[in-house]
């Protein structure tokens, strides 16, 4: 057991207290180690998680890629058709699937590839996701081009604090059993109490498990 681990276990349990204080029953939570060391993934695994949630495909191949990993790896960044190739040996889930070019890629490079739909509420744009009304339509080419479509994704504005992320979670919840669909991933470390009470079953959860990020511009994406 290293420093990390340690750290990294107790604050899991921080975490799981404010998803079961919000409500929460069977939430899994995602740790996201993107811009962390491998460390923090095999810290996340040891604490018993059973997947990291990565957004930078360079960064993800570099880090994790080549090895056999005895935990799943979802994507969680802007997916770009020409990054798939690299990630489909790494790459477990793919969370952010919200064109049909994607969908297309994927059922040619990684047939059967599990996703989830990520929907973009009609009040933010320009952050990827696939606007609500084209999502049933998505879904169904998914499903079509034989992918394992295990629900949706989606992330809240940026500005405007946690409140300002319920009503697209209650809209993205709605589109999930509108869908009959059983996986939703939303919720992150500032808004995950609002996730939680709209109905998420999966938070991804970064910095309240590994701190601060290293700022962007000094990573190789
Ligand atoms: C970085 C990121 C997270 C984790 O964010 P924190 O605020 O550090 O918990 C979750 N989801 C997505 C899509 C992200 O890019």
């Amino acid at each position: 057991m290293t420093e990390l681990d340690l750290q990294v276990a107790e604050r899991l349990a921080h975490v799981r207290d404010r998803i079961a204080r919000a409500g929460g029953l069977g939430v899994s939570i995602l740790p996201v180690t993107k811009t962390f060391g491998i460390e923090a993934c095999w810290a996340a695994h040891r604490a018993g998680c059973g997947a990291v949630g990565e957004n930078y495909s360079q960064e993800l191949v570099t880090k994790l890629g080549g090895q056999l990993l005895p935990f799943g790896v979802h994507f969680i960044g802007q997916l770009q058709t020409n990054k798939v190739r690299a990630l489909a040996p790494v790459v477990t889930v793919y969370e952010t699937v919200d064109r049909l070019s994607l969908v297309t890629e994927l059922a040619k490079r990684v047939p059967g590839a599990a996703v989830l739909i990520q929907v973009a509420p009609e009040s933010q744009e320009g952050k990827g996701g696939c606007p609500i009304v084209e999502v049933p339509a998505l879904v169904e080419a998914a499903q079509a081009a034989a992918l394992e479509v295990r629900g949706l994704m989606t992330v809240g504005p940026t500005l405007g604090g946690p409140e300002a992320a319920r009503p697209g979670f209650r809209a993205a919840r709605s589109l999930l059993d509108r869908l009959g669909l059983s996986m939703l991933s939303m919720g992150m470390t500032d808004d995950l109490e609002v996730a939680v009470q709209e109905g998420s079953t999966q938070v991804r959860v970064g910095s309240a498990l590994f701190g601060e990020r290293p700022r962007l511009s000094t990573l190789v994406r």
